[in-house]
């Protein structure tokens, strides 16, 4: 792990590593830092240690009990989640303002190449190794049981969602809901209720005639009408592009702006000061959520026994690109020790694959980047909170398994068309995919519905699909991670002249409170 000594000195004043800091504090930090990964891997198998007792407990626990288990884990859950907002609005904001025009225009076209690269490596890794590997021949779909029900999603719509969140109508709205296309079903409410007991029965009584035209009616394909609907959950991508350039323009607007950029700079130091508590509960936290997860899961031995290789698959492509993709790109560029920067966000990996969510893990990440790899502060407020909502290398790489798996049992041929078609659905899912638990299994129904394969075979893929998403989260986590190294060491030279035209205007302003925020307009 970094020192202090070993980091570049360049950054603003604000930056934690300052020059003054004594050998007291240095060793204090060192320690505390280490304390805190010690206590969250702990925290892991102390989890899988007691939820693997708990499954022993005769009578097994029931719903309400592993909720109350769970408790002290969603209390971890909720204090992040409830970090997001103001972290992500107050670092954009702040940071964008912080850079001049043409810095991070060159910041955001390299951060978005290395996302774009990252990404399409990840669904060629994962394709590469479910057509070697093939895990669909061995099991039959009518082998694997079947869990949850599909959503019925059409790929166009769900492709305008992904813009259409970009734009929320309602700022405050966009901080508790998303508006996304539900596909309706026609004449769900004027035609007879089937569902309806009575009305079946009234159905029954009558002639064998109605009774074939009831059956073929439900047999029939049912026809869908788009509707918008508002749904719960925070529109991270809406208030990502708002802060973006609201960040922009405050900081171009020199003197006029400058309340605003210390505003949400100050309520962006302040949150950080609040994760810096919520990261000491973590450990807490990592236990019950886990615990709770090993003691409500279903029989893993049979869900190994039909998707074994499948889950094999996912998690060897995984490795792959967490342990030699990434790392790898990261040595060719910043000629550094990937795995000693890994080591410094690995308080941030645990913590991913505790809470399945790569927003939740946002504040953990930002913390490490800045403490324990010394990356420019600026950067990181600019890149992290950008990469959690886009930058998802494990979820592409899933979704692209995932679909030429279901494809393989489906007895499906794949031809490069398909294949195609497959590496850019995935890559648009993964972009599209809320970096909350799951959220992968549902942007994976455009992958699926754009090759013409059955939507409903999700299903087949769900009972792992709480153990593999932890896994994935952690890679979108990494790639997040080594996003922001990579774009800090492309961006070096530019920050150091940003630092040096602000030197020069406070000097030349002697005295005159001036902090460099209108550096370059
Ligand atoms: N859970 C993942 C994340 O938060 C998204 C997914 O793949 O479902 O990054």
């Amino acid at each position: 792990m970094s020192t202090a000594s070993e980091l570049p000195t360049d950054y603003d004043q604000t930056s934690k590593f300052s020059d003054e800091e004594s050998c007291g504090q240095k060793a204090k930090r060192f320690f505390r830092k280490n304390l805190l990964l010690v206590l969250l891997i702990l925290a892991m198998f102390l989890g899988i240690g007691m939820g693997a007792g708990l499954r022993y407990v005769q009578p097994p626990f029931n719903s309400r009990q592993i909720m109350y288990l769970r408790f002290p884990g969603d209390l971890l859950m909720q204090m992040l989640k409830m970090l997001i907002l103001p972290l992500i609005v107050s670092s954009l904001i702040s940071g964008l303002a912080a850079l001049d025009t043409r810095s991070s225009g060159r910041i955001g076209l390299r951060a978005v190449v290395y996302y774009m690269t990252t990404t399409l490596a990840a669904v060629i890794l994962g394709i590469i190794l479910v057509v070697a590997i093939r895990p669909g021949d061995y099991g039959r779909k009518d082998n694997i049981e079947r869990s949850g029900e599909a959503k019925n999603v059409n790929p166009a719509d769900a492709m305008l969602d992904l813009v259409r969140v970009m734009f929320p109508d309602n700022l405050i709205q966009a901080c508790f809901s998303r508006t996304v296309t539900e596909q309706i079903p026609v004449n769900q409410t004027d035609d007879v209720n089937l569902t309806s007991v009575a009305n079946m029965s009234v159905f029954v009584e009558q002639t064998s005639d109605l009774i074939q035209n009831a059956t073929n009616k439900t047999a029939a394909p049912q026809e869908f009408e788009p509707k918008l609907v508002t749904v719960d959950g925070i529109n991270i991508m809406g208030l990502v592009v708002f802060s973006i350039f609201f960040g922009i323009i405050i900081g171009r607007m020199g003197e006029k702006g400058r309340p605003l950029v210390e505003l949400f700079d100050s309520l962006n130091i302040a949150t950080m000061k609040l994760i810096s508590l919520v990261i000491w509960y973590s450990p807490i936290g990592v236990t019950f959520l886990i615990a709770a997860k090993v003691v409500e899961m279903e029989d893993p031995e049979a869900v190994i026994q039909q998707i074994g290789m499948y889950a094999l698959t996912v998690l060897s492509g995984l490795a792959i690109h967490g342990l030699i993709v990434l790392p790898l790109l990261y040595f060719v560029i910043v000629r550094k020790n990937p795995f000693k920067y890994l080591y410094g966000i690995i308080q941030a990996l645990v913590t991913a694959l505790a809470t399945s969510s790569s927003s939740a893990t946002l504040p953990l990440t930002m913390q490490c980047l800045e403490e324990n790899n010394g990356i420019d502060p600026r950067i990181i407020k600019f890149v992290a909170p950008v990469g959690a909502t886009i930058n998802m290398d494990g979820t592409a790489l899933y979704e692209a398994v995932a679909a030429i798996f279901i494809g393989q049992i489906n007895q499906m041929s794949m031809d490069v068309g398909k294949v195609i078609t497959v590496s850019i659905t995935a890559t648009a899912a993964a972009i599209g995919a809320a970096g909350v638990p799951q959220a992968g299994l549902v942007t994976m129904v455009i992958v699926l519905s754009a090759v013409g394969l059955p939507t409903d075979d999700v299903t087949l893929i769900l009972a792992i699909d709480w153990f593999l998403d932890r896994f994935r989260t952690m890679i979108n986590v990494l790639g997040d991670g080594f996003g922001c190294g990579i774009v800090a060491h492309l961006s070096r030279g530019e920050m150091a002249k940003m630092d040096t035209a602000s030197e020069m205007e406070k000097d030349m302003s002697n005295g005159h409170h001036n902090d460099g925020y209108e550096t370059g307009f």
